[in-house]
């Protein structure tokens, strides 16, 4: 009987491989088995052991003898075994990468559990920038804090940049997984100097939302912050609700407009409980955020990825005229 079911998983796979659609959609068992059946079927096209194309494939998608596949993972094996099976000549083994440069200091983020080049087209998992066959892609490790999601599969910039050369949207992204985790949003220096700008157009300042909560102090905040090259600024959960609403008010790129009223949705929709969700069963913190996205009417790129991801604050800078040694933990990678 199994053979039988094994059998028959194979024909689907050799007549239909997953296509990158279905590949996403496919998680747990399902998706185990997935990969299982494409490691046969493609070992079986090529006249080899399933044993050696599944090592391949483990080294290809770089995942170390410690670390156990998360279902994130296990996709990129399937988008392999698809570009192994469209092109049986990419079939080799992984070519050691070059690690790209990354920055020190105040924007410095952790350095990636893994980095390898895209098999296939995917969008990046944080900021949804395309990431295309070629490109580098990485993921994060978990996070310690099992109050954050694990991130997905992201682009360059934000495994490496997002912190030193930050972009409008980065800080969008910042403010809106910090209120998703019911907390103060903490900004670098670097953060700060963009926020600034961003709000420093003098017509903002006649919004609605600025007039019933004035942000001059948070500006003056921002300037010392850029001034000083703090480490972290923390803002307020309400002024941050409130920077959202008074940044709609500026000029947007396409994809600044869209993430924005992403954001506005799903801050609307916390707020206002539009499932009807019961506080008895979901209480009114985490729980119940996570809960309201999840099912949100409206699907957004921010309610497919869920979250909320933990997107690193910088360690505090070492005392200056401190002459002993840091502890271990400070010099790990944080
Ligand atoms: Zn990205």
């Amino acid at each position: 009987m199994r053979q039988q079911q094994a059998a028959f998983d194979l024909d689907v796979f050799e007549c239909a491989f997953p296509d990158p659609e279905q590949i996403l959609a496919l998680g747990g068992s399902a998706l185990r088995a997935a990969v299982d059946t494409g490691v046969v079927a493609f070992a079986t096209m090529v006249g080899t052991s399933a044993e050696r194309v599944h090592s391949r494939l483990v080294r290809t998608v770089r995942i170390s003898k410690t670390t156990v596949p998360d279902d994130l993972d296990r996709q990129e094996m399937l988008r392999i075994l698809r570009t192994w099976r469209t092109d049986p000549s990419t079939y080799r083994p992984p070519v050691a990468l070059r690690r790209p440069h990354r920055p020190e200091g105040i924007g410095q983020l952790p350095a990636p559990r893994v980095i390898k080049p895209a098999h296939l087209h995917v969008d990046c998992g944080l900021c949804c920038d395309a990431v295309k066959a070629g490109d580098l892609m990485g993921r994060f490790r978990q996070p310690k804090d099992l109050s954050f999601t694990a991130m997905g599969w992201l682009c360059g910039h934000c495994l490496y940049a997002r912190r030193e050369t930050p972009r409008r949207r980065d800080i969008l992204l910042r403010i809106y997984h910090h209120l998703f985790a019911g907390s103060a949003t903490g900004f670098n220096a670097y953060e700060c100097e963009v926020l600034e700008t961003w709000l420093a157009e003098p017509a903002l300042t006649n919004t609605t939302a600025w007039r019933t909560d004035p942000l001059e102090n948070t500006l003056a905040r921002l300037r010392d912050s850029v001034e000083e090259q703090k480490a972290t600024t923390w803002v307020a959960d309400p002024t941050c609700r409130t920077i959202v609403s008074v940044l709609a008010h500026t000029d947007l790129t396409p994809q600044e407009k869209s993430l924005l009223r992403s954001v506005d949705q799903h801050l609307t929709e916390w707020r206002t409980n539009p499932q009807g969700l019961e506080t008895r069963r979901f209480g009114t913190g985490l729980r119940y955020r996570v809960e309201v996205l999840r099912t949100t009417p409206n699907p957004t790129e921010l309610s497919k990825r869920g979250g909320p991801f933990d997107l690193h604050q910088s360690p505090a800078p070492a005392p200056e005229d401190d002459d002993e040694a840091p502890a271990p933990d400070d010099q790990a990678d944080s």
